[in-house]
């Protein structure tokens, strides 16, 4: 992934920055491709990138290439599908080795049962009224491992039984309603096992969507952390105002680093643009101060090859 031109050294990045660690391509199941992500953040101002597409890190190298074309630095990422308690729940890794093994694998292997999991998701609107959604929901999908429900929300409000993608989510696709298949994710030690090895650090996406108890919430966040975690997301696009606080203050009591990204998913779509959230509440540690020497900058200027010391004889 090294060319001449960029080179991997570590800027010191300020607190304030604006940095969107959270958003999803055509790669999983955003609109836009990397290249038009990396274009729209640095637009809004954005000084730090990440592209975290679900289950999938094969747009990293474009999405890197793309970002430090436009002099934006940037951080791989990832947003990994995990069961814990029953609940389906996102771990953001940031700042890993794009090239390790063992993630790609555990990230194929999670990606494996989205295919089967789609048809029953269509056999069951069918059921409703609802034919040919499987193909409908195909006609979205940029990235044939990765057809998700979002891709059968767009097919849903194409087709008008929905007025837009947040109904969906309330008439259909969501436990107790029809087109919900419930799966297995990846287990939560294996996704921050696979993200932490490959050197990068593991964040609790977006905690106040979980439907957890108190208790079920605190055994989450014990769990991650002795699997090595050490992030959550605190200001994030799904947050409430009282929910940055709430999470803020989780992550000084736990001393986890804090994250800030918008996941954006599509212009159309996403009530919070790239770049467009405010900064993270005061006395937290950015994650990207723990990610200082992991983030991908462009040279500005080409480094000069010294010329050939003489050979001493
Ligand atoms: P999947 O990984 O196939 O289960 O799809 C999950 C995706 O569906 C999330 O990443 C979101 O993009 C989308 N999604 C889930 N719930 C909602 C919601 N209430 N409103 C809008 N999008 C949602
Ligand atoms: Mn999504
Ligand atoms: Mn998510
Ligand atoms: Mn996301």
């Amino acid at each position: 992934m090294n060319s001449p031109a960029r080179a991997t050294r570590p800027p010191s990045p300020a607190p304030g920055l604006n940095a969107d660690l959270h958003c999803h391509s055509t790669v999983s199941d955003g609109t836009l491709s990397p290249e038009q992500l990396a274009a729209r953040a640095q637009g809004n101002g954005v000084q730090l990138w990440s592209l975290t597409d679900h289950d999938e890190i094969g747009g990293q190298p474009r999405a890197r290439a793309a970002a430090n074309a436009l002099g934006l630095d940037y951080l791989t990422g990832t947003e990994i599908s995990v069961t814990f308690a029953g609940e389906t729940v996102h771990i953001v890794g940031l700042g890993f080795d794009a090239d390790d093994a063992q993630l790609a694998a555990g990230l194929t292997a999670t990606r494996g049962g989205r295919e089967q999991r789609a048809r029953e998701m269509a056999a069951d609107l069918a059921r409703v009224g609802i034919p040919g959604a499987y193909e409908g929901a195909l006609k979205y999908v940029g990235n044939p491992e990765l057809i998700s429900r979002t891709h059968f929300a767009r097919f849903l409000v194409e087709t008008r039984v929905c007025g837009d993608t947040g109904e969906v989510f309330r008439r259909f696709l969501t436990e107790g309603r029809p087109g919900f298949v419930p799966h297995r994710w990846a287990r939560l030690g294996d996704a921050v096992r696979w993200i932490t090895e490959a050197g990068g650090t593991a964040v609790v996406a977006h905690p106040g969507r979980y439907r957890f108890s108190p208790t079920e919430e605190y055994a989450l966040f014990t769990e991650f952390q002795a699997h090595g975690g050490e992030g959550v997301e605190v200001v994030t696009g799904s947050h409430s105002v009282a929910e940055y606080a709430k999470y803020a203050d989780l992550a000084r009591e736990l001393g986890l680093v804090a994250s800030r990204g918008s996941d954006f998913h599509s212009p159309g779509e996403s009530r919070i643009d790239l770049g467009g959230l405010p900064p993270l509440p005061a006395g937290l540690t950015p994650v990207w101060e723990r990610l200082g020497g992991r983030i991908q900058r462009a040279m500005a200027e080409p480094v000069p090859i010294p010329p050939a010391a003489p050979v001493p004889r």
